[in-house]
């Protein structure tokens, strides 16, 4: 049993193609837990924090303008953000997302399915999974509180925090 969580974050095109459940569905083939969901509206600074690796590369610009959604309407400044939990979850999933180029992709993998490449050259692929366990609790930690999380996976402490917060009027 090798208990693992990932990442996978919905893309504002697969929101903006209406691909949420079918996505969901897929994915539900491997059997694993959702054990945290929201939806972000991705700020330029989780962007570039999420997308670190890539700052070297030509398509960065592309690539953080994409997940944050400004290749697409204002409505759909947006991803679907969850955290599933199984045993081989980040295999699983990445099996069933297919890879990263969508033209490379399995045709019946989710990428092959409904991913595109963009006249700019972007590989526009609908969904992103972490790639490894350092990989996948960088990210998680990234896009979630420990309190968004049902259960327990990482150690975490308690710390007084003096802060702003809104609340309903
Ligand atoms: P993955 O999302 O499969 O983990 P990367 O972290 O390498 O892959 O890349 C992040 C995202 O950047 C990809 O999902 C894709 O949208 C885009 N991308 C990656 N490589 C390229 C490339 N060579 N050309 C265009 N877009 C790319």
């Amino acid at each position: 049993m090798n208990m693992q969580q990932t990442l996978v974050i919905i893309k504002p095109d697969g929101l903006k193609k209406s691909l949420t459940g079918n996505i969901l569905t897929r994915l539900s083939e491997a059997k694993l837990r959702i054990v945290g969901a929201k939806v972000v509206r991705v700020s330029r600074e989780l962007a570039e924090r999420h997308y670190a690796h890539l700052k070297e590369r030509p398509f960065f610009e592309e690539v953080l303008k994409y997940i944050c959604g400004e290749l697409y309407g204002e409505q759909y400044h947006r991803v679907l953000a969850l955290i599933y939990e199984g045993d081989d979850a980040i295999d699983k999933v990445r099996k069933l997302a297919g890879s990263t180029n969508p033209e490379i992709a399995e045709p019946t993998s989710i990428r092959g399915q409904y991913g595109r490449l963009t006249s700019a050259g972007l590989f526009e692929n609908v969904l992103h999974c972490s790639s490894n366990e350092e990989e996948a609790e960088r990210e998680i930690k990234l896009w979630f509180e420990p309190d968004e999380i049902v259960d327990a996976i990482y150690a975490v402490t308690q710390a007084e925090i003096k802060s702003k917060k809104t609340v309903w009027m």
